[in-house]
């Protein structure tokens, strides 16, 4: 080591902003505290900076309450005191989309421009591990340097390593080793200062080199700064040689850091062999989970894209999107969607993701109804809300003329009403007081309403439709009614009913356009769905690509002639919302007491069979014997769905639970045995083994999240915030080959679990199987026991699949609204054609469109728009080139467009 070893001492807290206490309770407690840091730093000068965690959401949590406080927080903001950002929370990396990740540290950027700007440093103090494209994230929005604790792995070996994404962009990582907390809780003795510094100079001396410098994080969950650090600093420099201590700042620090000999990491950061990784976050609280992908869904699927491309460009509803963003932000906080939070916390978290997904679904109705107005010809309309051109199954109500056709399914039928009739007196009454509004039922409306009068009586004429339309008089015709029957009581009224028989119908739609529309139009069906066999034996779905049977005993089916999947596995987990922890004594439930299976739908567009079988689950993990004890009877209902033209089966599984202490997963075969999986993250699909590294204090359970998808041995399976998966019935990976040789075979998974429920009663718990200390107090809780309905939906396909294909052909399905005609817009079309790369986001920027790409492939990619040019730009907003047309993307590479108008 040379002498003196630098110390840069970083005062800052880690604010987390909900957790073990709510909202409210921890803002009174940040509220006092910077307070108190702004009468500190004010008043003090040698108390030169201090880092307030990296995110906006802290200040603006503050200024909320002290708004006559933002001129003081400005001043030590510009002035580089206070350093902030750049995220506006910090977020969890992996249980959130990708674009969550991105406007997160644009609202971030964003605001901080209103206190003199951000830290220019990527500070990911407390994620429960790093996205393998967050090297390249940082990188276009300028960063050169990222600050991680959790998930890096035992390779690693320096206080910083240099972090590569798959794009090959990289960032210098400052690795703090032992945490944010390493210099928490400073003596306010020289001496003992000192001291102290001897023993952590001895701890990090294997992490750093002889003329590193020592970064010390003054600061932890919560913490307030402590007043005497300036001169307490200043006292040790006196009295010692070996090292010599200086208040910074991150920016100040970094600025100096060495960039000799670091080691490299390429991908995503997921080991527990030094910190807690968390590894059970994933399937704590699937309700969050859930809630969170349909959000984002909604938003970043629908509401953005169609309101960008089908409202005029002056109508964007910035105003609405901003809020839904800034719930979907809030929520994404690592304590926040991981959900290792009070239940109280958690019912905040799914009511942002409530409100969030009913903006998203409020602006997508309102888009869809702006398209329809904008059509030429009345009907049905079926809207793509993907890059990718597409067929699918549609459902819509069309008038029954004729034979449905060979190619529909015939959901419901209504036969019109009689023609006319005539009323008197009190049936006049009768008949007014029953309509409330347009709506008469289910797909009748009363579409248009219209009142004459002569001296023979009142004629009144109703037109009743499948569909809604805005602006029908029917409260203001019945008042008029009501008016004249008052002047004149005796007198009759004609009712005219005009409805024509209709039909609701599902059928294939021929293809439409990607970013498009087009008029309702079924196509012929290639390949049937069929429903055959009856229920006491076997039943089977297929349609020529696909072919499902189910297995009457097990309840469990086979997918074209391999058979076991759905299989249900019911175990122990003694562990806590942050990892899974088998029971000491633990039982397994895997196979039912019994059986039903019901035929549905029979075809042709959609055959559908529900099993319903009923196990005995053991009801908690006792205290005392740590086994499974009590018993339960649950009857699980899973719904299997084969669709026509098809090769995909979707499942949809409830069941009420009534057991706490375990985990639920569904087992689904491999086509063949892997050793490999393939999982969405952050755009990107990530690769993994069948282990994960783990440490003396969490020991590495390898299960691994995945976004929409995951692919293993030609199974891929999608679902909707099932995030949690792990492959399964491992081959041995010791086999001798033949007998003298020493080859040894790599070790083979058979299938994967799909977690579909983990029950836990504990925020956190010591002594786990997993992991034996804390990872957070350790306070009971109910809700984390998912007590109550579960209702969970995915997806399976076999052979060669395109993953996001996939997903959106099962999560974001063609969309369908109905026109009464009257504009101008032709019968089919497409408002912006996207090729070579998948679509992130589709939206407005400051009146352009922005359309965000990123290329999922190991090749360059050519993104291609016809008829559109405009420029690229990184993600603070800053231009990089312009292009016309088309524009190349390297492997992995992610772009963001804004396209000229016109
Ligand atoms: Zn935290």
């Amino acid at each position: 080591m040379t002498r003196p070893r630098h110390i840069a001492v970083v005062p800052h807290t880690h604010w987390d902003r909900e957790w073990y206490d709510p909202f409210q309770v921890f803002r009174l407690k940040l509220v006092a505290t910077i307070d108190g840091l702004l009468d500190q730093m004010e008043q003090d000068r040698s108390y030169t900076h201090f880092l307030l965690d990296g995110q906006l959401a802290v200040l603006d949590d503050y200024l909320e309450i002290r708004p006559e406080n933002e001129a003081r927080l400005r001043a030590l903001t510009s002035a580089g005191r206070i350093t902030i950002g750049p995220w506006y929370i910090l977020m969890d990396e992996f249980l959130v989309s990708g674009e969550t990740i991105i406007r997160n540290l644009q609202a971030g950027i964003g605001r901080g421009g209103d206190f003199g700007g951000v830290m220019e440093v990527g500070y990911l103090p407390d994620m429960f591990g790093h996205v393998a494209q967050m090297p390249q994230i940082l990188s276009l929005a300028g960063f050169e340097h990222a600050v991680v604790w959790r998930g890096v792995p035992s390779a690693v070996h320096r206080s910083a390593f240099r972090w590569f994404a798959p794009d090959g962009s990289s960032v210098r990582a400052e690795y703090l080793v032992a945490g944010y907390g390493n210099g928490a809780a400073l003596p306010d003795d020289a001496k003992a200062l000192v001291r102290r510094l001897r023993s952590l100079d001895e701890e990090f001396d294997p992490f750093l080199r002889a003329d590193d410098p020592l970064l010390l994080m003054n600061g932890t969950d919560h913490q307030r700064p402590q007043v005497w650090l300036g001169r307490v600093i200043s006292e040790a420099n006196q009295i010692q040689s070996d090292f010599e201590l200086a208040i910074s700042s991150l920016p100040a620090y970094l600025d100096h850091a060495s960039e000799i000999d670091l080691p490299s990491w390429h991908g995503e950061l997921r080991s527990g062999a030094r910190a807690n990784l968390l590894m059970g976050v994933g399937s704590n609280r699937i309700d969050v989970k859930q809630a969170a992908a349909r959000a984002e869904r909604s938003l970043e699927r629908l509401a953005e894209p169609l309101s960008a491309l089908f409202v005029p460009a002056d109508a964007w509803p910035a105003p609405f999107l901003e809020l839904a963003w800034l719930f979907m932000i809030r929520n994404s906080a690592h304590d926040s969607i991981c959900a290792c939070s009070v239940d109280e916390v958690v019912d905040a978290v799914l009511h942002r993701y409530a409100e969030a997904r009913q903006i998203g679904e409020a602006l997508t109705d309102g888009a869809l109804a702006a398209l329809a107005t904008s059509m030429a010809i009345p009907g049905p309309v079926v809207v793509n809300p993907s890059s990718r051109p597409r067929s699918g199954t549609v459902e819509v109500v069309v008038t029954a003329a004729g034979e449905p056709g060979p190619d529909v399914q015939v959901l419901s039928e209504r036969f019109g009403l009689p023609g006319s009739i005539t009323l008197e007196g009190e049936a006049v009454r009768n008949m007014l007081g029953l309509i409330q509004g347009a709506r008469i039922e289910n797909d009748a409306y009363i579409t248009d309403v219209s009142l004459a009068e002569d001296e023979t009586g009142l004629d009144i004429t109703v037109v009743i439709g499948t569909e809604p339309r805005e602006g029908v008089p029917v409260e203001e015709i019945k008042r008029e009614l009501y008016t004249r029957l008052t002047a004149r009581p005796d007198t009759q009224v004609r009712l005219s009913l005009d409805q024509p028989p209709v039909r609701r119908i599902l059928a294939r739609q021929e293809q439409v356009p990607g970013f498009g529309w087009a008029r309702f139009s079924p196509s012929p069906l290639l390949h049937p769905a069929t429903l055959d066999g009856d229920a006491d034996r076997a039943l089977t779905l297929g349609n020529g690509l696909v072919t499902v049977t189910i297995d009457p005993v097990d309840g469990t089916f086979s997918l074209n002639g391999k058979s076991g999947y759905g299989r249900l596995v019911d175990s122990g987990d003694y562990g806590d919302t942050y990892n899974y922890s088998p029971p000491a004594v633990d039982t397994i439930i895997d196979s039912p007491e019994s059986v039903s299976i019901a035929a549905g739908d029979r075809g042709p567009v959609r055959a559908t069979a529900t099993i319903t079988s009923s196990f005995r689950w053991p009801d908690h993990v006792d205290e005392h014997t740590k086994a499974r004890v009590g018993s339960h009877l649950v009857v699980v209902e899973t719904t299997l769905e084969v669709r026509a033209d098809e090769s995909v089966v979707r499942v949809g599984t409830r069941f009420d639970n009534p057991s706490r202490d375990h985990r639920v997963r569904v087992h689904l075969p491999l086509s063949e045995p892997s050793s490999t999986s393939s999982a969405e993250c952050a755009f990107a699909i990530v690769q993994r083994g069948l282990s994960a590294e783990g440490g003396p204090e969490e020991f590495g359970t390898p299960t691994f999240p995945s976004r929409r998808f995951v692919s293993s041995g030609g199974l891929s399976v999608v679902h909707e915030g099932l995030l949690e998966y792990e492959l399964v019935d491992l081959t041995s990976g010791d086999v001798r080959g033949d007998g003298v040789g020493g080859d040894q075979t790599e070790a083979k998974a058979a299938a994967l679990a799909l977690t579909l429920l983990r029950a836990t009663g504990m925020l956190s718990r010591l002594g786990m199987s997993t992991r034996p200390l804390t990872a957070g107090p350790m306070k009971p809780l109910e809700g984390p026991q998912l007590i109550g309905p579960i209702e969970v939906s995915y997806a399976v396909g076999v052979g060669p699949i395109d993953p996001y294909q996939m997903a959106d052909d099962v999560l974001v399905p063609l969309v369908t609204t109905a026109s009464f005609g009257g504009g101008t817009r032709p019968d089919r079309g497409s408002s912006l054609t996207v090729r070579g790369a998948e679509v992130s986001a589709v939206r407005r920027h400051e009146g352009q469109l922005e359309v965000r790409v990123f290329n999922p492939r190991s090749t360059a990619t050519s993104v291609e728009m016809p008829g559109r040019s405009g420029r690229l730009f990184d993600l603070r907003g800053q231009p990089i080139a312009a292009f016309d047309g088309q524009f190349d993307l390297h492997a992995h590479g992610i772009a963001t467009a804004r396209l000229d108008e016109g």
